[in-house]
């Protein structure tokens, strides 16, 4: 009998940036383990490195090592990506930072590199999978991982939540724009989620403030695999009328 799993995404081939961490590191395993053929994407080299060791079946898994601030460095980065696994289906952005800066803190050069990775990087890949050369021209998907704090506002996090409300109304437009193409484009928005950069965070609280934002998420902190279910379903078949929309992953944050 035939595969009838809508999350099968056997034959499609699949860029994660942000791989080596976090949510973009489970999403790697989970869209892999799915039948996709990754390009895994991060400037942390060992962390990359360290993702082999994870895969089921190591077949299908080009790394490629690149700083995503360097946005004009992207089309190449693409290519390679091409060159190594074949023209991609979809791309899956992850990579991002976040950082701290109350507003009369914050330097020029300080925002911009929090918006060169989380929003332009993703402007460019988008770009880049709306190409001929780089498109497979079917099963086409894109999401970027967003934030609730595109959303709602939080001391400190200007640089960071004007990085990802950006994102969303972007993802917008370019849904509308590649939808004749037959690519989706879509925002994931969680809540706080247990990874390496939420820990960065995380460190800066005492007891009592960790369980005040633990206890803003009804469902409690989140994981990186919640996020990468979210991810597939986006992805895969599960997803294909949907486009444009931001899908908020946050344990019930944004409920209240
Ligand atoms: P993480 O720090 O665990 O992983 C981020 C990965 O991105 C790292 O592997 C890092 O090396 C890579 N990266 C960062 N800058 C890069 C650059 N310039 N070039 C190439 N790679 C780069 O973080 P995470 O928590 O998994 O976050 C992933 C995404 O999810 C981010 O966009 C983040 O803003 C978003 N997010 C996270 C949370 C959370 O609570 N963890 C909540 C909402 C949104």
């Amino acid at each position: 009998m035939a595969d009838l799993n809508p999350l099968r995404l056997d034959g499609r081939h699949i860029l994660v940036t942000g791989a080596s961490s976090g949510i973009g590191r489970r999403t790697a395993l989970m869209l892999h383990a799915l039948g996709a053929s990754l390009s895994v994407v991060d400037r942390d080299e060992a962390g990359l490195a360290s993702l082999d060791a994870e895969f089921c079946a190591g077949n299908g898994v080009a790394r490629q090592v690149a700083d995503l601030s360097d946005i004009a460095g992207i089309e190449e980065l693409v290519s390679r990506c091409v060159a190594a696994g074949g023209k991609l289906h979809g791309v899956v952005h992850c990579a991002g930072i976040q950082e701290i800066m109350p507003v009369r803190t914050l330097q020029i050069d300080g925002w911009r590199r929090i918006f060169a990775v989380n929003t332009e990087a993703a402007l460019m890949l988008g770009k880049c999978l709306s190409s001929k050369k780089v498109y497979a021209g079917h099963h086409g998907s894109i999401v970027f991982i967003s934030s609730v704090m595109g959303m709602v506002g939080s001391a400190g996090a200007v640089a960071y939540s004007m990085s990802k409300a950006a994102l969303d109304g972007m993802a917008r437009s370019l849904s509308l724009e590649l939808a004749p193409r037959g690519i989706r484009v879509n925002c994931i928005a969680p809540g706080f989620v247990r990874t390496p950069l939420f820990e960065q965070t995380e460190r800066l609280w005492d007891e009592a403030t960790r369980k005040a934002v633990e206890d803003l998420h009804p469902l409690g902190f989140g994981e990186a695999e919640d996020v990468a279910h979210a991810v597939a379903f986006l992805v895969a078949d599960t997803g294909r009328w949907i486009t444009g929309s931001t899908l908020v992953v946050d344990g019930g944050y944004l409920a209240r």
